[in-house]
């Protein structure tokens, strides 16, 4: 028997072309688009706008199927985390972050990360896979229905969780497609953002596919610094993704700007040279630099810098007329802070399949 189709892998376009192979009217699209991510009802048999011979269809060659949340934990400052089983005993990790004015959703793209930045601990645990689209909009799907019976909303989503998405291109990307569209979540581009340690050959790719917002992972500002931070520099270095980040700023036609992480580690990206360094490299880029204060694991020796270090780090960012905000740490009380979603891989030693590029 051939797989069902899982719905949530399919973009508008795709979604139209599978109705289009069952020799259904355009039409359909929209309604089956209406039920999954307006009305949130995912059994066929209750989507009565669907003719009974279309539902039959349906239940026979797809299916709209969703991970199993493993945990929910909330932290006292009302940040959510969830634990999500990927199959195999293989979990991810997704965060929701509320504030005054938004509230932001941090979803991952891969089981694991095959990068192993030294300072994160998802590098740590290894890689195993690449989500689907349909796990990436599930994980959206999930935190909307649990968000909605609480009132709250997500008004961003931030591929931020566990994973490269630039290493997960078209899963990513058709989740982008689903995320901007007015069918299905209607972000505006400026409210998803891809973040990426710098995967040269997909920014550039990128910058044509999704118009959505881009986030760099810098974290330093020489190449001989960044090979040991993120290691990835050493096939893609500085200079190199700064004529990436060039293409994505020009690229598209409304005004684009791109926010550089940077994680503060004491004694080894923080001094006052590496501010000037800094701003020397993002001199005349549209930029806004978020720092983001270190958050431990245990396999880690790094430390985190000290709020007044950070404070003079960031005012000579300032000085050279540089936006800079630093990041506040969230979650921290269920493990939810950025570099902490460690999940849980059972299958770490395919690093080398996915850094292929
Ligand atoms: N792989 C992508 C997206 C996931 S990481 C990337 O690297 O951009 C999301 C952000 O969390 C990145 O900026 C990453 O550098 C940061 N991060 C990772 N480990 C961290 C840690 N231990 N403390 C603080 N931030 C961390
Ligand atoms: Fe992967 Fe990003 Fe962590 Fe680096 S910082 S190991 S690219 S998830």
């Amino acid at each position: 028997m051939t797989q069902k189709q899982n719905l949530l892998n399919l973009n508008q376009a795709d979604l139209s072309e599978f109705f289009a192979k069952l020799g259904e009217k355009p039409f359909r699209t929209k309604q089956l688009m209406k039920w999954i991510y307006k009305d949130h009802v995912f059994d066929f048999d209750q989507m009565l706008n669907l003719s009974k011979k279309l539902r039959e269809t349906l239940s026979e060659v797809a299916c709209i199927d969703f991970p199993e949340v493993v945990s929910k934990n909330h932290a006292l400052d009302g940040v959510v985390k969830w634990v999500i089983e990927m199959g195999s005993d293989n979990h991810i990790e997704m965060v929701y972050i509320p504030e005054k004015d938004r509230g932001t959703l941090c979803i991952s793209s891969q089981v694991g990360c095959a990068l192993a930045c030294t300072f994160c601990s998802t590098g740590y645990q290894g890689f195993n896979r690449n989500l689907s689209t349909a796990e990436i909009m599930a994980q959206v799907l999930i935190a909307n229905l649990h968000l909605k019976s609480s009132g709250k909303r997500i008004s961003n989503v931030v591929f931020m969780g566990m994973g490269e998405p630039m290493l997960n291109e078209e899963a990513v990307y058709s989740a982008c497609d689903l995320l901007l569209d007015d069918l299905a979540f209607g972000l505006s581009r400026r409210k998803v953002t891809i973040s990426s340690s710098g995967v040269v050959p997909a920014l550039l790719r990128m910058s044509e596919r999704v118009p959505v917002s881009l986030a760099i992972s810098l974290h330093a500002p020489t190449d001989e610094l960044r090979d040991v931070l993120v290691p990835i520099n050493k096939k893609y270095p500085i200079k190199e993704l700064m004529k990436a980040c060039d293409v994505y700023l020009n690229a598209g036609k409304q005004e684009r700007h791109i926010l550089f992480e940077y994680v503060m580690l004491k004694d080894i990206n923080d001094s006052n040279e590496h501010a000037q360094q800094l701003a020397k490299l993002l001199k005349g880029v549209s930029a806004k630099v978020n720092l983001i204060p270190f958050n431990s694991f245990p396999q880690s020796d790094y430390q985190v810098s000290s709020a007044r270090t950070i404070e003079k780090f960031q005012n000579v960012l300032f000085s050279q007329g540089i936006r800079t905000m630093t990041r506040r740490t969230r979650g921290e009380d269920v493990d939810a802070a950025c570099g902490q979603l460690a999940g849980k891989i059972k299958d770490k030693t395919k690093r080398s399949d996915a850094r292929r590029n």
